[in-house]
């Protein structure tokens, strides 16, 4: 059985961060523990990716089931983070994607402030984990890709609008408050999402 990779998808490869082992682009991976070369299996799955055609445009359902996901469970007054089910799903097989719109988003709510909240959700931890070591150039790649299936907009040439269907960030608070309520109810009267004021939703790129 041949498990060869197509020559373009390990040039590919090489010239682009190694999710793995942390290697920058152009950088060989890290050799494996009997010092062979080797080319990580991340990297590999990230080069065809990248080679994929863009993702196509989706609409969300508005009222669709949502996915939370708080920022800091000690605290009553903590953050929560909003997800539309399917645009979880729909980047569940992308991290650099769901990384880089977990971040803007996060940007937007000003958590990465110094005075910022405290998180210690490993699970949006682990989300986010690519941001830190992706160079510009693919988070980038990321952004444009987002702003393909419509979860993003282009505000201007370094900023972007979030799609608050596809992703919000919300005080938990307001949650409880939607929790007591009869759920159904609150379904039927809440306001459509998407109606946010564009300078709310407005989040440098950059
Ligand atoms: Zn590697």
């Amino acid at each position: 059985m041949s498990r060869a990779v197509p020559p373009a998808v390990r040039e590919r490869a090489r010239a682009r961060s190694c999710p793995d082992c942390r290697a920058a682009p152009g950088e060989k991976c890290a050799p494996d523990r009997a010092g062979r070369s080797q080319l990580h299996r991340g990297r590999i799955w990230d080069a065809r990716r990248a080679l994929e055609p863009m993702p196509p445009h989706r609409i969300l359902p508005p009222r669709s089931d949502r996915m939370y996901m708080e920022l800091d469970s000690t605290d009553a007054d903590t953050l929560v983070v909003s997800w539309h089910k399917d645009a979880l799903e729909a980047l569940a097989a992308y991290p650099y994607e769901a990384a880089a719109l977990l971040w803007l988003a996060l940007k937007q709510a000003e958590v990465f402030r110094p005075d910022g909240p405290k998180t210690n959700n490993f699970g949006l931890a682990l989300i986010l984990m690519p941001i830190y070591f992706l160079t510009a150039g693919e988070v980038g790649e990321a952004v444009e890709r987002l702003i393909a299936r419509g979860f993003l907009e282009r505000a201007d040439e370094d900023s972007v609008y979030i799609d608050p269907v596809a992703i919000r960030v919300i005080g938990r608070r307001e949650l409880s408050a939607r929790f007591r309520m009869d759920w159904n109810a609150e379904k039927a009267s809440a306001p459509v999402p998407g109606q946010l004021d564009e300078a709310d939703g407005e989040t440098s790129a950059g």
